[in-house]
């Protein structure tokens, strides 16, 4: 028998307490071989003036378990109050986040009574980078991120707990057919890691096609893996369409550290009554001893869990006349559970994974793998408050060679439509312009660092405010930057 782990324990805001008293009685009586350390954070430390809701007790025991079992917490009204996930998060390197959510049929009313899936969203990257800027008095831009080393580690993450998980299909959700470049990348790095695992199929699906039929037909579906945005809003509409947000749990996972929870916040219309759905952070539980090494007392759990909703034991949340057999408050449920440990379910899907399977999933670190840059020219943003687009266009023709630059104009974009020479005028909307410069021998033939700078001088000194350069490089040969539509 494997020594106790040490797990850091936050009882949260609301039902939190409520709701993680039921959650650790299941564990204790399913025999989970861990050694609890409870920390407060959350909406207590918020209002003690800690903007981050966390203070270094929490992340002193954080630091040492790096396994944290997290109720829902309130984040409290008013500005200046950070994201305490977003924090855990972005601390600690937590990756992956993921979402199983089953239908429950015929027990928790369901549209879909076959869905079983998971999501896998990335964690870090993307959007939600946090790299904003307004540019100019009309346009803001936020960058969005897709790194291999990101990709990789999340696709292979997906395709490691399908087979540990014995899931048959991964499907990647992107939108590449309009961002070639950047989910282009994560679409190629499914592509290649993909190969690796002949045991299981592999597709790809437009994000927004791919939302649309996860809502109504949930069930084609076994784990789907993506970038952050789409993943924060597919995951959402994965909890709403299952028809019991409640119950979902939802893993955090670093290389070196993991969060679990449930997906629902901290309710606090119901907090104190006893009434809260403990499921969600049961099933948090349930990932969590998996993630630890301990699939044993994790089946344990989810199998007594099924057989107590299958037995008609049910919260307020899920209680239905006709279909339930007793209306329980949380701690009769957890109770339920509890005397059941040991029981298996009679017609839902037991836990079939065999105990002695080692379900803790890692995934190796980076390899970069060096390529050929080639500079070749530079995008030059430029704030004009003009309209006349001919006027900007031949000021940057003719500004070019009086740089003495071997740049060239090669076009001009307004919000990514081409405006000069012979686009479309009309389109030039806004005072953000995005001028091409290229090489005036070949296009996208080398050019050197200080032809930019010297170029950048001149406009400057001629009154052309230029908010932002992006440079033009060849990888290995290929393009790393997008045409101008049409182009
Ligand atoms: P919520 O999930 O707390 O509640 C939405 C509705 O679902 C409420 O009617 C609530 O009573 C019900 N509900 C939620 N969990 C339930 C359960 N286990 N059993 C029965 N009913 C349940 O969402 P909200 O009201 O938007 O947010 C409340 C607070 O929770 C806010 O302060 C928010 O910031 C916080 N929150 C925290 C987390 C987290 O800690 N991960 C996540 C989401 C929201």
């Amino acid at each position: 028998m494997s020594a106790p782990v040490a797990i850091t324990v936050a009882r949260g805001d609301g039902i939190g307490p409520e709701i993680m008293d039921a959650a650790l009685r299941v564990m204790e009586a399913a025999g989970a071989r861990i050694k609890p350390e409870f920390v407060t954070i959350g909406q207590e430390l918020y209002l003690a003036g800690n903007s981050t809701g966390m203070d270094d007790r929490a992340w002193e025991s954080i630091r040492g378990t790096r396994v944290i079992f997290k109720a829902p917490i309130t984040t409290p009204q008013g500005g200046g109050y950070k994201s305490l996930n977003v924090t855990i998060r972005t601390a600690l390197g937590l990756f992956a986040n993921i979402r199983p959510v089953k239908a429950l049929n015929p027990y928790i009313e369901t549209h879909y009574p076959d869905m079983d899936l998971v999501i896998v969203r990335e964690n870090e990257e993307d959007l939600y980078a946090g790299i904003e800027h307004k540019q100019t008095t009309d346009t803001t831009q936020c960058l969005k991120l897709i790194t291999r080393p990101g990709s990789e580690r999340i696709i292979r993450y997906a395709f490691e707990y399908a087979r540990t998980y014995g899931r048959r299909k991964v499907t990647c959700m992107i939108k590449d057919n309009i961002m070639k470049i950047s989910d282009g990348l994560f679409h190629q790095v499914f592509d290649e890691i993909a190969r690796e695992y002949p045991d299981i199929e592999a597709n790809q699906q437009i994000i927004d096609i791919g939302t649309a039929r996860v809502a109504t037909a949930p069930e084609r579906y076994d784990v789907i893996v993506t970038t952050n945005l789409y993943g924060d809003i597919i995951s959402d509409v994965v909890a709403e369409v299952s028809g019991s947000v409640g119950m979902a749990g939802s893993a955090n996972i670093g290389m070196e550290a993991a969060m679990f929870e449930a997906i629902h916040g901290s309710a606090p219309d119901i907090a104190g009554k006893n009434v809260a759905n403990p499921s969600g952070l049961l099933n948090a539980a349930v990932l969590m001893l998996a993630h630890i090494g301990q699939p044993d007392v994790a089946g344990l759990i989810h199998n007594a869990w099924l057989r107590t909703i299958e037995d008609g034991l049910h919260t307020a949340d899920i209680y239905r006349p006709g279909h339930s057999l007793h209306l329980v408050g949380t701690s009769e449920f957890a109770d339920a559970v509890a005397e059941r440990v040991g029981q298996a379910p009679g017609r839902l899907d037991a836990w079939s994974l065999d105990s002695s399977r080692d379900t803790r999933i890692t995934v190796p670190g980076y390899t970069r793998r060096p390529s050929r840059k080639q500079l070749v020219g530079s995008d030059l943003f430029i704030d004009w408050p003009g309209t006349e687009v001919n006027r900007i266009g031949r000021d940057m023709e003719r500004l070019a060679l009086e740089a003495g630059s071997a740049l060239r104009l090669r076009w001009i974009t307004n919000r990514g439509v081409k405006v000069y020479p012979e686009g479309f005028p009309e389109a030039a909307v806004t005072d953000h312009w995005r001028c091409r410069f290229v090489a005036a021998s070949e296009p996208f033939d080398p050019v050197e660092h200080r032809e930019i700078t010297k170029l950048m001088e001149v406009l400057t000194g001629k009154g052309y405010e230029v908010i932002k350069t992006e440079n033009l490089y060849l990888f290995d040969g290929e393009k790393g930057f997008s045409p101008a539509p049409g182009e």
